[in-house]
């Protein structure tokens, strides 16, 4: 898993040209542009400027495109429907703004993905006349996906198509749908281990979320499958039996519980003899309790309670948590090549890696300096690595405000949050 997918990373002037290329974008109502289609879309045969292929919708968040892997498709197998699509080679000769592209504005290719409406427009015109070289006026007339194909007189000379086929500048899709496909499927193993993580963070007990994520490497299926298993009613003495605390009586005479195992929750009391103060116990803490039930169908405890270690103190294979949520690192370096932040909270330090898709992509590594303090958000993926999650944002320096003279107002007095008792 670890080494199934690499970054591409560019590394001369030529693949710079030809990994992305430029693209059509008619993104409202009434945009259009004047081009030269440099393919004919017949599917039978392979062609530099025609590429098409299934594509998944993911409708989650902003919407996602992902390209259909075929027969081991994650997303096939969760009925995702799958649309056709194709990347299209055209010589521009008037772009969506009207500009004539091209460094003597003669024309520049880019390249425009279709959806199935249009692929099957351009097969209609195929099929009683040609396609390729032939001048077109496309525009786009709704937003359910219609565009209009209105063909020229004019068109290219079949040594000018020859020619510009030969260029560096056509890019390679089979390559570029490639790369899209991967960086998704690896953005998806990141989101199911997100969702995973929400479903759990839904029931009140991190501590015991946290025990459940660190119990082995847990599929989601298996998870789902222990939350769905029928809970048996509590039995009449606990034996060394791991609980998640929902509250705490005020006095500490008693605090409820509720575990994985057990319906609903149950109060347990503390007793003479037991030195373990409950007001100590915080919400959501772990604690491994036996008990006996008394007549009233409530716990005394049959001995001294043991609070799980702090966190940090868990025997994962390192001191990284699963995931960061808004927290404050320092900057230990930058390393743009390798694409990552090496970072330190002083007690932990990791690389944080960025993948070249999702929100996290766009991340300029000029705006890092060693030494800076950021707010990262970020996950860990199958291999163990933490991966970021947004952006992570620089913390401005508070010299500004202290500039401004005046003294800063004290930081709201510590709320009150209730602190993880220590255990004596
Ligand atoms: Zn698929």
């Amino acid at each position: 898993m670890a080494t199934k997918w690499k970054p591409r990373r560019v590394q001369s002037e030529d693949e710079r040209k030809v990994s992305g290329g430029k693209y059509i974008k008619l993104a409202e109502i009434g945009d259009k542009f004047l081009g030269y289609p440099i393919f004919d879309g017949d599917v039978t045969k392979d062609e530099p400027g025609y590429y098409e292929f299934f594509e998944h919708w993911l409708t989650a968040g902003k919407g996602q495109s992902v390209p259909c892997a075929g027969e081991d498709c994650p997303l096939c197998e969760d009925d995702v429907p799958v649309k056709r699509r194709a990347n299209t080679l055209w010589w521009v000769v008037e772009d969506e703004k009207g500009d004539k592209p091209g460094e003597d504005g003669e024309g520049e290719l880019r390249t425009w993905t279709i959806n199935s409406i249009v692929i099957d427009s351009l097969a209609d015109i195929r099929s009683d006349d040609k396609v390729m070289g032939r001048l077109f006026r496309v525009k786009r007339t709704d937003d359910r996906g219609n565009y209009s194909l209105l063909p020229k007189p004019d068109t290219l000379a079949k040594s000018v198509v020859k020619d510009l086929l030969k260029s560096d500048d056509v890019p390679d899709y089979e390559d570029q749908i490639t790369k899209k496909l991967n960086r998704a499927m690896e953005g998806l193993a990141i989101s199911r281990a997100v969702e995973d993580n929400d479903d759990d963070d839904d029931d009140e007990k991190p501590a015991a979320a946290k025990s459940k994520s660190n119990g082995g490497k847990k599929g989601k299926a298996s998870g789902k499958a222990a939350k769905e298993k029928a809970k048996e009613e509590w039995p009449d003495t606990l034996e060394d039996v791991e609980v998640v605390v929902t509250d705490v009586e005020k006095k500490g005479n008693y605090f409820t519980a509720v575990t994985e195992e057990y319906e609903d929750s149950a109060d347990i009391y503390t007793t003479e003899g037991i030195e373990f103060d409950f007001t100590d116990l915080a919400e959501g803490q772990l604690v491994t309790v036996s008990a006996t039930k008394d007549d009233d169908g409530d716990y005394i405890l049959d001995g001294e309670p043991e609070v799980a270690a702090a966190e940090g103190d868990e025997d994962g294979d390192d001191n990284l948590p699963d995931e960061i949520n808004e927290t404050e690192f320092e900057v230990v370096s930058v390393n743009a090549d390798a694409q990552t932040l090496t970072l330190t909270d002083g007690e932990i330090t990791f690389d944080l890696f960025f993948l070249d898709r999702g929100p996290a992509s766009e991340i300029d590594f000029d705006d890092y300096k060693e030494g800076a303090k950021i707010i990262v958000s970020a996950e860990k993926d199958t291999s163990d690595d933490m991966v970021a999650n947004v952006i992570p944002t620089v913390v401005k320096e508070k010299k500004a405000a202290a500039k401004k003279g005046g003294k800063k107002t004290a930081p709201a007095a510590k709320k009150g949050g209730k602190k993880a008792g220590k255990g004596k």
